[in-house]
Protein backbone atom coordinates (compact mmCIF):
# COMPACT_ATOMS: atom_id res chain seq x y z
CA UNK A 1 0.00 0.00 0.00
CA UNK A 2 1.33 3.44 -0.92
CA UNK A 3 2.51 5.06 1.60
CA UNK A 4 -0.84 7.55 3.33
CA UNK A 5 0.17 11.07 4.72
CA UNK A 6 0.52 11.34 8.33
CA UNK A 7 -2.19 12.61 11.02
CA UNK A 8 -5.27 11.34 9.07
CA UNK A 9 -8.57 11.41 10.97
CA UNK A 10 -9.50 7.64 10.60
CA UNK A 11 -12.93 6.98 9.93
CA UNK A 12 -14.91 3.82 9.36
CA UNK A 13 -18.94 3.61 7.96
CA UNK A 14 -20.87 0.38 7.67
CA UNK A 15 -21.83 0.34 4.00
CA UNK A 16 -25.64 -0.82 3.44
CA UNK A 17 -26.80 -4.38 2.90
CA UNK A 18 -28.65 -3.62 0.19
CA UNK A 19 -29.76 -0.43 -2.49
CA UNK A 20 -32.69 1.35 -2.03
CA UNK A 21 -34.55 -0.79 -4.76
CA UNK A 22 -33.72 -3.80 -2.60
CA UNK A 23 -31.17 -5.18 -4.23
CA UNK A 24 -28.15 -6.23 -2.67
CA UNK A 25 -25.18 -4.16 -2.43
CA UNK A 26 -22.54 -6.45 -3.16
CA UNK A 27 -22.51 -8.89 -5.58
CA UNK A 28 -19.87 -12.04 -6.76
CA UNK A 29 -18.89 -12.07 -10.12
CA UNK A 30 -18.92 -14.97 -11.90
CA UNK A 31 -16.31 -13.92 -14.05
CA UNK A 32 -14.06 -16.51 -15.50
CA UNK A 33 -13.18 -14.08 -18.63
CA UNK A 34 -13.18 -10.22 -19.63
CA UNK A 35 -16.35 -11.36 -21.21
CA UNK A 36 -18.21 -12.69 -18.44
CA UNK A 37 -16.87 -10.34 -16.36
CA UNK A 38 -18.76 -7.41 -18.29
CA UNK A 39 -21.76 -9.60 -18.82
CA UNK A 40 -22.15 -10.31 -14.80
CA UNK A 41 -21.55 -6.46 -14.51
CA UNK A 42 -24.53 -5.47 -16.67
CA UNK A 43 -26.43 -8.06 -14.54
CA UNK A 44 -25.14 -6.00 -11.49
CA UNK A 45 -26.42 -2.53 -13.04
CA UNK A 46 -23.51 -1.67 -13.94
CA UNK A 47 -24.07 0.57 -16.75
CA UNK A 48 -22.82 -0.16 -20.21
CA UNK A 49 -21.38 2.63 -21.10
CA UNK A 50 -18.43 2.33 -18.38
CA UNK A 51 -17.64 -1.62 -19.48
CA UNK A 52 -15.21 -0.47 -21.80
CA UNK A 53 -13.47 1.14 -19.03
CA UNK A 54 -13.13 -2.05 -16.86
CA UNK A 55 -9.68 -3.43 -17.51
CA UNK A 56 -9.19 -6.28 -14.79
CA UNK A 57 -6.57 -9.01 -15.59
CA UNK A 58 -8.29 -11.69 -13.93
CA UNK A 59 -6.41 -14.19 -11.85
CA UNK A 60 -6.44 -17.79 -11.05
CA UNK A 61 -8.00 -18.71 -8.17
CA UNK A 62 -9.41 -15.11 -7.11
CA UNK A 63 -13.04 -13.94 -6.67
CA UNK A 64 -14.03 -10.61 -7.82
CA UNK A 65 -16.93 -9.16 -5.87
CA UNK A 66 -18.77 -5.82 -6.87
CA UNK A 67 -19.20 -3.63 -3.56
CA UNK A 68 -21.14 -0.45 -3.61
CA UNK A 69 -19.95 2.06 -1.50
CA UNK A 70 -20.61 5.15 0.45
CA UNK A 71 -23.12 7.47 -0.79
CA UNK A 72 -22.87 11.28 -1.08
CA UNK A 73 -24.20 13.22 2.09
CA UNK A 74 -26.33 15.35 -0.18
CA UNK A 75 -28.53 12.54 -1.50
CA UNK A 76 -27.95 9.78 1.49
CA UNK A 77 -27.72 12.35 4.02
CA UNK A 78 -24.68 11.59 7.29
CA UNK A 79 -23.88 7.98 7.72
CA UNK A 80 -24.66 6.07 11.27
CA UNK A 81 -21.57 7.87 12.91
CA UNK A 82 -22.99 10.97 11.47
CA UNK A 83 -20.14 11.58 9.15
CA UNK A 84 -21.35 13.29 6.21
CA UNK A 85 -19.47 12.70 2.89
CA UNK A 86 -19.52 16.04 0.83
CA UNK A 87 -19.99 15.00 -3.26
CA UNK A 88 -18.02 17.11 -5.14
CA UNK A 89 -15.10 20.34 -3.72
CA UNK A 90 -16.83 23.72 -3.29
CA UNK A 91 -19.85 22.90 -1.46
CA UNK A 92 -20.71 25.91 0.62
CA UNK A 93 -22.12 25.06 3.90
CA UNK A 94 -23.29 27.45 6.75
CA UNK A 95 -23.24 26.72 10.67
CA UNK A 96 -26.23 27.14 12.34
CA UNK A 97 -24.44 27.96 15.76
CA UNK A 98 -20.96 29.42 14.38
CA UNK A 99 -18.28 29.43 16.76
CA UNK A 100 -15.97 31.30 14.22
CA UNK A 101 -16.92 31.66 10.52
CA UNK A 102 -20.33 31.51 9.31
CA UNK A 103 -19.89 29.61 6.36
CA UNK A 104 -17.21 27.47 4.60
CA UNK A 105 -16.41 25.85 1.59
CA UNK A 106 -15.26 22.04 1.74
CA UNK A 107 -12.64 20.43 -0.29
CA UNK A 108 -12.60 17.08 -2.05
CA UNK A 109 -15.54 15.15 -1.90
CA UNK A 110 -15.67 11.71 -2.64
CA UNK A 111 -16.59 11.98 -6.70
CA UNK A 112 -13.29 13.36 -6.81
CA UNK A 113 -11.53 11.26 -4.37
CA UNK A 114 -13.00 7.82 -4.85
CA UNK A 115 -10.07 6.55 -7.11
CA UNK A 116 -8.01 6.83 -3.97
CA UNK A 117 -9.37 3.16 -3.32
CA UNK A 118 -7.54 1.90 -6.35
CA UNK A 119 -4.70 3.92 -5.57
CA UNK A 120 -4.25 3.29 -2.06
CA UNK A 121 -6.51 0.84 -0.76
CA UNK A 122 -6.80 -2.71 0.03
CA UNK A 123 -9.57 -5.77 0.91
CA UNK A 124 -8.73 -5.72 4.57
CA UNK A 125 -10.67 -8.02 7.60
CA UNK A 126 -12.32 -5.52 10.31
CA UNK A 127 -10.24 -2.79 9.68
CA UNK A 128 -6.99 -4.11 10.22
CA UNK A 129 -4.78 -1.67 8.64
CA UNK A 130 -1.75 -0.25 10.75
CA UNK A 131 1.45 -1.42 10.28
CA UNK A 132 1.13 -2.12 14.27
CA UNK A 133 -1.54 -4.78 13.78
CA UNK A 134 1.08 -6.74 11.56
CA UNK A 135 -1.62 -8.08 9.43
CA UNK A 136 -0.93 -8.17 5.78
CA UNK A 137 -4.42 -6.97 3.31
CA UNK A 138 -6.43 -9.77 2.38
CA UNK A 139 -7.27 -8.87 -1.16
CA UNK A 140 -7.09 -6.19 -3.36
CA UNK A 141 -8.69 -3.48 -5.15
CA UNK A 142 -8.86 -3.46 -8.90
CA UNK A 143 -11.08 -1.16 -9.76
CA UNK A 144 -13.03 1.32 -8.72
CA UNK A 145 -15.56 4.29 -10.05
CA UNK A 146 -18.05 7.01 -8.78
CA UNK A 147 -21.04 6.33 -10.04
CA UNK A 148 -22.88 9.88 -11.31
CA UNK A 149 -26.12 8.86 -11.81
CA UNK A 150 -26.64 7.17 -8.42
CA UNK A 151 -24.00 9.93 -6.93
CA UNK A 152 -22.62 6.69 -4.96
CA UNK A 153 -19.43 4.83 -5.24
CA UNK A 154 -18.40 1.09 -6.75
CA UNK A 155 -15.53 -0.72 -6.22
CA UNK A 156 -14.50 -4.45 -7.01
CA UNK A 157 -12.66 -6.48 -4.55
CA UNK A 158 -10.06 -9.15 -6.03
CA UNK A 159 -10.61 -11.99 -3.16
CA UNK A 160 -8.05 -14.92 -3.24
CA UNK A 161 -10.09 -18.26 -3.02
CA UNK A 162 -7.94 -19.86 -0.40
CA UNK A 163 -8.46 -17.39 2.21
CA UNK A 164 -11.90 -16.78 1.83
CA UNK A 165 -13.78 -20.11 1.50
CA UNK A 166 -15.89 -19.39 5.16
CA UNK A 167 -17.39 -15.93 3.35
CA UNK A 168 -17.79 -17.42 0.21
CA UNK A 169 -19.59 -19.78 0.73
CA UNK A 170 -21.79 -17.92 3.18
CA UNK A 171 -22.38 -15.78 0.55
CA UNK A 172 -23.54 -18.75 -2.02
CA UNK A 173 -26.33 -19.74 0.84
CA UNK A 174 -27.14 -15.91 0.68
CA UNK A 175 -25.98 -15.05 3.96
CA UNK A 176 -24.96 -11.28 3.82
CA UNK A 177 -21.53 -10.23 4.20
CA UNK A 178 -21.11 -7.19 6.12
CA UNK A 179 -18.49 -4.71 4.67
CA UNK A 180 -17.42 -1.29 6.05
CA UNK A 181 -14.99 1.35 4.04
CA UNK A 182 -12.24 3.17 6.11
CA UNK A 183 -11.06 6.62 4.95
CA UNK A 184 -8.82 9.08 6.28
CA UNK A 185 -9.66 12.66 6.65
CA UNK A 186 -7.09 14.96 7.24
CA UNK A 187 -9.90 17.53 9.81
CA UNK A 188 -12.82 17.24 10.66
CA UNK A 189 -15.60 20.01 11.00
CA UNK A 190 -18.91 20.01 12.95
CA UNK A 191 -21.49 20.76 11.16
CA UNK A 192 -23.23 22.76 13.89
CA UNK A 193 -20.88 24.99 14.78
CA UNK A 194 -17.91 24.75 11.92
CA UNK A 195 -15.67 23.78 15.34
CA UNK A 196 -12.33 21.94 13.47
CA UNK A 197 -11.29 18.47 14.81
CA UNK A 198 -7.57 16.98 13.70
CA UNK A 199 -5.51 14.12 14.91
CA UNK A 200 -3.06 16.84 16.84
CA UNK A 201 -6.12 18.69 17.96
CA UNK A 202 -8.10 15.81 20.15
CA UNK A 203 -10.75 17.76 22.07
CA UNK A 204 -14.23 18.65 20.51
CA UNK A 205 -17.50 20.63 20.87
CA UNK A 206 -20.69 19.41 22.46
CA UNK A 207 -22.42 18.81 18.98
CA UNK A 208 -19.77 15.79 18.20
CA UNK A 209 -19.21 15.02 21.84
CA UNK A 210 -22.89 14.46 22.82
CA UNK A 211 -25.48 15.17 19.90
CA UNK A 212 -24.07 13.55 16.90
CA UNK A 213 -27.02 13.43 14.92
CA UNK A 214 -29.39 15.31 17.29
CA UNK A 215 -32.11 17.51 15.53
CA UNK A 216 -31.68 20.96 16.46
CA UNK A 217 -35.22 23.32 16.94
CA UNK A 218 -34.19 24.69 14.01
CA UNK A 219 -34.70 21.70 12.13
CA UNK A 220 -30.74 20.88 11.32
CA UNK A 221 -29.74 17.56 11.95
CA UNK A 222 -26.06 17.64 14.07
CA UNK A 223 -23.41 15.94 11.45
CA UNK A 224 -19.47 16.13 11.02
CA UNK A 225 -18.43 16.93 7.36
CA UNK A 226 -15.50 15.12 5.94
CA UNK A 227 -14.00 16.43 3.26
CA UNK A 228 -10.51 15.46 1.50
CA UNK A 229 -10.88 12.18 2.36
CA UNK A 230 -8.17 9.45 1.31
CA UNK A 231 -10.29 5.80 1.14
CA UNK A 232 -7.77 3.00 1.79
CA UNK A 233 -9.38 0.21 3.17
CA UNK A 234 -12.39 -1.82 2.54
CA UNK A 235 -12.73 -4.37 5.35
CA UNK A 236 -14.73 -7.05 6.22
CA UNK A 237 -17.02 -6.97 9.32
CA UNK A 238 -18.90 -9.77 9.87
CA UNK A 239 -22.18 -11.15 8.64
CA UNK A 240 -25.85 -10.13 9.68
CA UNK A 241 -26.91 -10.69 13.51
CA UNK A 242 -28.24 -13.75 13.09
CA UNK A 243 -25.17 -15.51 11.33
CA UNK A 244 -23.22 -13.57 13.62
CA UNK A 245 -24.81 -15.26 16.54
CA UNK A 246 -24.52 -18.87 14.77
CA UNK A 247 -20.92 -18.14 13.69
CA UNK A 248 -19.82 -17.25 17.11
CA UNK A 249 -21.39 -20.37 18.38
CA UNK A 250 -19.67 -22.53 15.86
CA UNK A 251 -16.31 -20.86 17.03
CA UNK A 252 -16.43 -21.59 20.17
CA UNK A 253 -18.01 -25.30 19.58
CA UNK A 254 -14.69 -25.19 17.74
CA UNK A 255 -12.10 -23.58 20.28
CA UNK A 256 -11.63 -24.55 24.03
CA UNK A 257 -10.42 -20.45 24.14
CA UNK A 258 -13.90 -19.77 25.75
CA UNK A 259 -13.63 -15.83 26.41
CA UNK A 260 -12.14 -15.37 23.29
CA UNK A 261 -15.27 -13.82 22.30
CA UNK A 262 -15.92 -11.85 25.06
CA UNK A 263 -14.04 -8.57 24.65
CA UNK A 264 -12.06 -7.08 27.61
CA UNK A 265 -13.78 -5.03 29.88
CA UNK A 266 -12.42 -1.60 30.00
CA UNK A 267 -10.78 -1.12 33.80
CA UNK A 268 -12.53 2.49 33.72
CA UNK A 269 -13.23 4.59 30.93
CA UNK A 270 -13.98 8.81 32.06
CA UNK A 271 -14.71 9.87 28.91
CA UNK A 272 -17.51 7.96 27.86
CA UNK A 273 -18.63 9.25 24.63
CA UNK A 274 -22.59 9.62 23.72
CA UNK A 275 -22.21 7.73 20.78
CA UNK A 276 -25.62 8.31 19.39
CA UNK A 277 -28.27 10.87 21.14
CA UNK A 278 -31.68 12.07 19.59
CA UNK A 279 -33.44 15.01 20.58
CA UNK A 280 -36.40 12.99 19.59
CA UNK A 281 -37.24 9.41 20.75
CA UNK A 282 -33.55 8.01 21.18
CA UNK A 283 -31.86 7.89 24.19
CA UNK A 284 -28.55 7.46 24.24
CA UNK A 285 -27.69 4.21 25.14
CA UNK A 286 -25.39 4.84 28.44
CA UNK A 287 -28.42 6.14 29.85
CA UNK A 288 -30.96 3.46 28.98
CA UNK A 289 -28.27 1.33 30.79
CA UNK A 290 -27.84 3.47 33.69
CA UNK A 291 -31.94 3.03 33.86
CA UNK A 292 -32.32 -0.89 33.47
CA UNK A 293 -29.50 -1.17 35.88
CA UNK A 294 -31.21 0.85 37.85
CA UNK A 295 -34.23 -0.92 37.63
CA UNK A 296 -33.03 -3.86 37.84
CA UNK A 297 -31.73 -3.42 41.32
CA UNK A 298 -35.29 -2.81 42.54
CA UNK A 299 -36.33 -6.23 41.62
CA UNK A 300 -35.89 -9.11 44.25
CA UNK A 301 -35.96 -12.71 43.45
CA UNK A 302 -38.92 -13.19 46.02
CA UNK A 303 -41.02 -11.02 43.35
CA UNK A 304 -40.51 -13.29 40.49
CA UNK A 305 -43.36 -15.53 40.95
CA UNK A 306 -45.58 -11.95 40.58
CA UNK A 307 -43.85 -11.23 37.56
CA UNK A 308 -44.49 -14.63 36.23
CA UNK A 309 -47.86 -14.19 37.07
CA UNK A 310 -48.15 -10.73 35.82
CA UNK A 311 -46.31 -11.17 32.28
CA UNK A 312 -46.26 -15.26 31.40
CA UNK A 313 -47.40 -15.12 27.83
CA UNK A 314 -49.89 -18.55 27.32
CA UNK A 315 -47.68 -21.03 26.63
CA UNK A 316 -49.54 -21.75 23.18
CA UNK A 317 -49.70 -18.28 22.11
CA UNK A 318 -46.16 -18.06 23.18
CA UNK A 319 -45.45 -20.84 20.89
CA UNK A 320 -47.13 -19.92 18.16
CA UNK A 321 -45.44 -16.65 18.63
CA UNK A 322 -41.85 -18.25 18.07
CA UNK A 323 -42.80 -20.64 15.65
CA UNK A 324 -44.08 -17.61 13.42
CA UNK A 325 -40.68 -15.35 14.14
CA UNK A 326 -38.57 -18.45 13.01
CA UNK A 327 -40.22 -19.00 9.62
CA UNK A 328 -39.07 -14.95 8.93
CA UNK A 329 -35.87 -13.73 7.52
CA UNK A 330 -34.11 -12.62 10.59
CA UNK A 331 -33.41 -9.04 9.67
CA UNK A 332 -37.18 -8.25 8.55
CA UNK A 333 -38.30 -9.76 11.89
CA UNK A 334 -36.28 -7.41 13.75
CA UNK A 335 -37.07 -4.82 12.11
CA UNK A 336 -40.97 -5.54 12.04
CA UNK A 337 -40.55 -6.28 15.86
CA UNK A 338 -39.21 -2.96 16.50
CA UNK A 339 -42.20 -1.03 14.71
CA UNK A 340 -44.61 -3.39 16.46
CA UNK A 341 -42.89 -2.31 19.47
CA UNK A 342 -42.59 -6.35 20.43
CA UNK A 343 -39.16 -6.58 22.56
CA UNK A 344 -38.66 -10.34 22.53
CA UNK A 345 -37.80 -11.82 26.04
CA UNK A 346 -35.00 -13.92 26.81
CA UNK A 347 -36.49 -16.86 26.26
CA UNK A 348 -38.31 -15.94 22.85
CA UNK A 349 -34.66 -14.83 21.91
CA UNK A 350 -32.96 -18.16 22.88
CA UNK A 351 -35.20 -20.13 21.00
CA UNK A 352 -35.21 -17.85 17.86
CA UNK A 353 -31.63 -16.95 17.23
CA UNK A 354 -29.71 -20.39 18.68
CA UNK A 355 -29.21 -21.95 15.62
CA UNK A 356 -27.94 -25.39 17.75
CA UNK A 357 -31.52 -25.81 18.87
CA UNK A 358 -34.89 -27.40 17.66
CA UNK A 359 -37.95 -27.11 19.00
CA UNK A 360 -38.34 -25.32 22.75
CA UNK A 361 -35.26 -24.96 24.67
CA UNK A 362 -34.13 -27.69 27.45
CA UNK A 363 -32.78 -25.26 29.84
CA UNK A 364 -31.56 -21.93 29.57
CA UNK A 365 -30.60 -21.48 33.35
CA UNK A 366 -26.77 -20.70 32.16
CA UNK A 367 -28.21 -18.28 29.38
CA UNK A 368 -30.29 -16.28 32.06
CA UNK A 369 -27.83 -16.52 34.50
CA UNK A 370 -25.24 -14.78 32.47
CA UNK A 371 -27.20 -11.87 31.11
CA UNK A 372 -27.23 -9.45 34.66
CA UNK A 373 -23.56 -10.51 34.41
CA UNK A 374 -23.24 -8.67 31.14
CA UNK A 375 -25.16 -6.08 31.44
CA UNK A 376 -23.75 -5.21 35.28
CA UNK A 377 -20.10 -5.15 33.43
CA UNK A 378 -21.09 -3.52 30.75
CA UNK A 379 -22.72 -0.30 32.93
CA UNK A 380 -19.63 -0.52 35.24
CA UNK A 381 -16.77 -0.71 32.66
CA UNK A 382 -18.74 1.91 30.29
CA UNK A 383 -17.86 -0.46 27.83
CA UNK A 384 -17.45 1.56 24.49
CA UNK A 385 -17.84 -1.01 21.86
CA UNK A 386 -20.92 -2.93 23.84
CA UNK A 387 -22.79 0.86 23.52
CA UNK A 388 -21.92 1.80 19.86
CA UNK A 389 -22.45 -1.72 18.27
CA UNK A 390 -25.65 -1.16 16.20
CA UNK A 391 -25.95 -4.27 14.50
CA UNK A 392 -29.39 -4.92 15.94
CA UNK A 393 -31.11 -2.09 14.36
CA UNK A 394 -32.84 -2.80 11.31
CA UNK A 395 -31.44 -1.11 8.07
CA UNK A 396 -34.51 -1.01 6.19
CA UNK A 397 -38.64 -0.90 7.55
CA UNK A 398 -40.33 -4.30 8.09
CA UNK A 399 -42.04 -5.45 4.73
CA UNK A 400 -46.24 -5.03 5.08
CA UNK A 401 -46.34 -8.92 4.86
CA UNK A 402 -44.12 -9.75 8.00
CA UNK A 403 -46.00 -6.91 9.78
CA UNK A 404 -49.37 -9.15 9.26
CA UNK A 405 -47.68 -12.15 10.05
CA UNK A 406 -46.94 -10.30 13.40
CA UNK A 407 -49.77 -8.01 14.41
CA UNK A 408 -52.10 -10.53 16.22
CA UNK A 409 -49.45 -11.05 18.78
CA UNK A 410 -49.06 -7.41 19.66
CA UNK A 411 -52.10 -7.17 21.47
CA UNK A 412 -50.71 -9.52 24.08
CA UNK A 413 -46.98 -9.09 23.35
CA UNK A 414 -46.04 -5.74 23.11
CA UNK A 415 -43.68 -3.77 25.54
CA UNK A 416 -45.72 -2.88 28.63
CA UNK A 417 -44.10 0.09 30.08
CA UNK A 418 -46.37 0.38 33.14
CA UNK A 419 -46.61 -2.70 34.16
CA UNK A 420 -47.51 -4.09 37.53
CA UNK A 421 -45.92 -6.80 39.69
CA UNK A 422 -48.15 -8.72 42.41
CA UNK A 423 -45.07 -9.34 44.71
CA UNK A 424 -45.30 -13.00 46.02
CA UNK A 425 -43.26 -12.35 49.69
CA UNK A 426 -41.50 -15.90 49.62
CA UNK A 427 -38.78 -17.27 51.30
CA UNK A 428 -35.87 -17.72 48.88
CA UNK A 429 -32.42 -19.44 49.91
CA UNK A 430 -29.17 -17.67 48.25
CA UNK A 431 -28.06 -19.94 45.58
CA UNK A 432 -24.86 -19.71 44.26
CA UNK A 433 -24.95 -20.04 40.58
CA UNK A 434 -22.63 -21.78 38.70
CA UNK A 435 -20.05 -19.51 36.33
CA UNK A 436 -21.73 -19.60 33.08
CA UNK A 437 -20.50 -21.58 29.96
CA UNK A 438 -19.07 -19.34 27.38
CA UNK A 439 -21.35 -20.40 24.53
CA UNK A 440 -24.16 -19.29 27.51
CA UNK A 441 -22.34 -15.85 28.53
CA UNK A 442 -22.20 -15.48 24.48
CA UNK A 443 -25.89 -15.61 23.83
CA UNK A 444 -26.42 -13.70 27.20
CA UNK A 445 -24.09 -10.97 25.48
CA UNK A 446 -26.13 -10.90 22.46
CA UNK A 447 -29.34 -10.80 24.20
CA UNK A 448 -28.12 -7.77 25.82
CA UNK A 449 -27.18 -5.85 23.19
CA UNK A 450 -30.51 -6.86 21.06
CA UNK A 451 -31.96 -5.34 24.18
CA UNK A 452 -30.29 -2.13 24.68
CA UNK A 453 -30.25 -1.09 20.64
CA UNK A 454 -34.00 -2.15 20.47
CA UNK A 455 -34.19 0.60 24.17
CA UNK A 456 -32.41 3.34 22.19
CA UNK A 457 -34.20 2.84 18.72
CA UNK A 458 -36.72 5.66 17.83
CA UNK A 459 -40.27 5.20 18.81
CA UNK A 460 -39.75 2.53 21.13
CA UNK A 461 -41.47 3.64 25.03
CA UNK A 462 -38.37 3.46 27.80
CA UNK A 463 -39.37 0.07 28.75
CA UNK A 464 -36.49 -0.47 31.14
CA UNK A 465 -39.04 -1.64 33.78
CA UNK A 466 -40.83 -4.44 31.83
CA UNK A 467 -37.01 -5.66 30.47
CA UNK A 468 -35.67 -6.11 34.52
CA UNK A 469 -39.10 -7.41 35.27
CA UNK A 470 -38.74 -10.19 32.15
CA UNK A 471 -34.81 -10.48 32.78
CA UNK A 472 -35.24 -11.40 36.81
CA UNK A 473 -37.93 -13.63 35.86
CA UNK A 474 -36.15 -15.38 33.16
CA UNK A 475 -39.63 -15.69 31.46
ZN1 LIG B 1 -20.00 21.74 17.20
Amino acid sequence: MPHLPEGLLNRTSLLPGSTPDGSPARVLLKAASAQDLSRELSLAGVEKEVLPGVRIQLKPGHAYMLIITLGSGEFYSANENADYYNERAGKVVTFPAPIGQKTMVLGNGIAENHHTFTDMGAVYRNHKTQLTHKVPPSGAIVWDRFNERMHRGELIAELPISGWETELDMHERGIPLMWSQGSGCPSDFCGACGFEFTSRKPSRCIHELQEKLCIRPDGYQNCIYCPDPIFYDISYVGANPAAKIAFGLRKLAQSEETMSLIPKMAESDPGIVYHKMYCSGRKPAAIVLDKLMQEESLVSDDMVPGIEQELLPEPMLDKDFVGTCKKIDLNELLAALLELKIMLTPTQWWRIFNPETQGEPSGVSGFLGALPTVFGQAALGHEDAFLRDTSYLPTRSAPPHVLRQLEPFVSDLAVKPSVKVIIIKRATAHVCRPKPAAKDLYLAREYARYQLESLTAPGMPLAARWCALVNKAGI
